[in-house]
């Protein structure tokens, strides 16, 4: 049995994510065994309107098919217990395997935007049993996060929750201690700290639940990691399985001559204009291949990428990754960059005068005069300007945002070439703890 959950935003101040725990805590303790770790799926980031970090839940759980509604009545009450009053959460049940229009609905919500209605009808079609509060519109990633099984690549995240007391003092997690950890782990876990700035990734800022969170490419690794980190603070935790850290949003191909707003993916192309640097440090240039030209925008934020963005050259040919933007009245419609991978670099040259005999460099002998050495006093009337090739300040190769600017969704330059393939193992004793909870 499959239960989705998404936009539950709870009084604790904690995102879907935490009200998933208190769902795993409750049936835990009426026996219920679960086939998957909680899968934590991240949705479209380019959607404006998305609640933080745009993330929802699937829990996959064996179920013998009997008792059925006593499931789904727990979880509502555990959904009502929790959710602001001004949040709109959704949660679908499945029981059986996914269908493929499921799959391909929860596709779709990774790169384009997908509405309420289409996963109602789908809903409908399948006879699923859902729960909705407020607009509901939580019911997209709950019907999302069923359909995104992660059979392809995947990540994990143990994501450790603080006392209710707690929420909104400061963390007091220990610096050093999370600097040995990512030194320990190594390229086993990833964005933990931003190494530009030093600022420490794992432990969120806001009044919210959730103490740390590290991700990593395997479920033991980043269980270890957790132990590495000292705290004074009591914490419970939960383990997932996610797509975070996959670049799932952007493998779709977009086609530059039918760009839909807030979809997000990839475009191969040449520059077609000079980068311009704009006010507030955003670097605009544009794009072209066959199908059109894009306008493109790297984000003052986006730090290191924009930087490279600025030595590009028209005719270098590149695939840019990243989100379209709605036109408003001041800027055009334009595809925020999220990625630039340049794959070659066109030849620049600079016009310069011809050498003399001598090797040095002459000099112009007035207009129309053709050139004079200096160095030796010779003539040359009839020299023209030769073509010299230019130093690039940019190479071939993947440029990124720094860790501290990227989604969720980022594939980060360590993971390539390690994505994996989930082959159904047994879930590893100590998935989850509870055993510091005071609000059941
Ligand atoms: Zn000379």
């Amino acid at each position: 049995m499959n239960i989705g959950l998404d936009d539950i935003d709870s009084v604790e101040g904690g995102c879907t994510t935490y009200v998933a725990s208190r769902i795993v805590k409750a049936l835990v303790n009426l026996g219920i065994s679960f086939s998957d770790y909680p899968n934590l799926i991240r949705l479209n980031p380019n959607i404006p309107w998305k609640t933080r970090g745009n993330g929802a839940v699937a829990l996959r759980i064996q179920f013998n098919g009997k008792n059925s509604h006593n499931i789904f009545s727990v979880v509502c009450s555990i959904i009502k217990k929790h959710a602001l009053s001004d949040s709109n959460p959704g949660f679908v049940m499945l029981t059986g395997d996914v269908p493929d229009d499921i799959v391909n609905f929860s596709k779709s919500a990774m790169h384009t935007l997908v509405t309420k209605k289409k996963a109602l009808t789908l809903i409908r079609k399948h006879d699923l049993d859902s729960f909705e509060l407020g607009s509901g519109l939580g019911i997209i990633g709950a019907l999302s996060s069923i359909g995104c099984t992660l059979e392809d690549d995947h990540t994990f995240e143990v994501i450790s929750y603080r006392k209710r007391r707690m929420c909104g003092k400061r963390r007091e997690v220990s610096r050093a201690s999370i600097l040995a950890m990512n030194e320990k782990m190594g390229h086993l876990t990833f964005n933990n700290i931003d190494p530009e700035t030093e600022r420490i990734l794992i432990t969120p800022r806001g009044p919210d639940p959730v103490l740390f969170g590290i991700r990593g490419g395997g479920a033991a690794s980043v269980l270890r990691s957790k132990d590495m980190v000292s705290t004074r603070e009591p914490f419970e935790y939960m383990l997932y399985r996610t797509n975070q850290g996959t670049g799932a949003h952007l493998e779709h191909l977009l086609n530059v001559g039918d760009l839909k707003p807030y979809s997000s993916g990839r475009i191969a192309g040449s520059i077609s204009t000079k980068t311009v640097t704009m006010e507030g440090g955003h670097v605009m240039f544009k794009l072209k291949n066959q199908e059109g030209e894009v306008n493109c925008a790297a984000y003052q934020q986006t730090g290191s990428l924009k930087e490279s963005c600025t030595a590009l050259e028209i005719g270098d040919f590149v695939e840019i990754g990243g989100g379209i933007r709605r036109a408003s009245s001041r800027f055009p419609r334009v595809l925020n960059l999220e990625f630039l991978r340049v794959l070659y670099l066109k030849p620049q040259y600079r016009w310069i005068n011809p050498k003399c005999n001598c090797g040095r460099i002459m000099e112009s002998a007035g207009h129309e005069k053709g050139y004079r050495c200096r160095e030796c006093g010779a003539k040359n009337r009839t020299g023209r300007k030769i073509p010299k090739e230019m130093q690039r300040t940019i190479s071939t190769g993947l440029y990124q945002p720094p860790p501290r600017a990227q989604r969720h969704l980022t594939k980060p330059v360590a993971r390539i070439g390690k994505e994996k393939v989930w082959t159904k193992p047994k879930l590893k004793p100590g998935w989850y703890s509870f055993k510091n909870s005071e609000l059941f």
